[in-house]
């Protein structure tokens, strides 16, 4: 069974909580994370697709070809982190701009792909990713459990990729329906939190349905030491740094159990 795998290259500090001049204080961790993620990609004859933070591209440069060095797929993930309905048309303009051509410049190859922060997309934010060349998104849960992620109403499109319009495709996280909700199921907290097992059958369930899996992981999912400053309500607390200590052999697990690819190796017919 065949699934795209993902990651969004940012660090334990970039939240929307906190603003971008807060980040030059706290320590950058993601090295050791996204090295693991590397080997373990490698030693399962796999590729990943890793949307790419422009502030972190800036800071880590030789990681960020590194990975594309590795073959793997290097796509934006913004600038700022800022949430995209936060931002006004202008702002997420500039900023998918700058992240773009900064990670263009650092490969040397076009990026075709975006991710919205906290998955934030918005109807106006995808006209402007067709204004910026971009080919594809990778934002939409639809649900509406978290209060963070776009409210889209894409029934229809649920584990599909779908055209938005003109050359602009959708590829959408994946859901699980249970009683008439949607529950979020293509990684992150969600995979932290439901056991190994189940996350595996639920994702087992979506593809043989006939779904498209896309997983998604941060490098802070793996890094059980960091400085754990983010405990607004007891619910974001436990969906941030619960099962930090297992990710890692699940990563393993789902790697041996799942045919990963990048978005451009899955969907060919999408951008480069
Ligand atoms: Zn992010």
């Amino acid at each position: 069974m065949r699934m795209v795998f993902t990651v969004d290259v940012e660090d334990w500090f970039c939240s929307p909580q906190l603003s971008l001049s807060d980040w030059e204080g706290y320590e950058l961790r993601l090295e050791k994370p996204i090295h693991q993620i590397l080997d373990l990609l490698d030693e399962r004859d796999s590729t990943g697709t890793f949307f790419v933070l422009g502030w972190i591209a800036e800071k880590r440069p030789d990681l960020i070809k590194e990975i594309h060095r590795r073959g793997h797929e290097i796509a934006s993930h913004g600038y700022s982190h800022r949430l995209v309905y936060h931002q006004s048309p202008k702002e997420f303009k500039q900023d998918i701009r700058m992240s773009k051509d900064i990670l263009e410049q650092l490969i040397g190859s076009r990026v075709y792909g975006y991710r919205a922060p906290c998955f934030s997309m918005t109807d106006w934010g995808l006209e402007m990713l067709i204004e910026e060349g971009f080919s594809f998104d990778s934002s939409i849960i639809p649900n509406t459990l978290n209060n963070l992620y776009s409210k889209f109403n894409l029934a229809s499109s649920v584990n599909h990729a779908f055209k938005i319009k003109n050359d602009l495709w959708e590829i959408p996280l994946p859901i699980k329906r249970f009683g008439g909700v949607n529950i979020p199921w293509g990684g992150g907290g969600y995979f932290r939190i439901y056991p190994y097992r189940f996350f595996n059958l639920g994702a087992k369930g979506i593809i043989e349905n006939g779904g498209n899996f896309v997983f998604y992981i941060h490098p802070y999912d793996l890094d059980n030491e960091q400085p754990q400053i983010f405990n607004t309500s007891w619910a974001n607390g436990f969906r941030r740094y619960y099962g930090l200590r297992d990710t890692y052999l699940k990563i393993k697990s789902l790697l041996s159990d799942f045919k990963c690819t990048s978005i451009s190796k899955y969907y060919p017919r999408i951008g480069g």
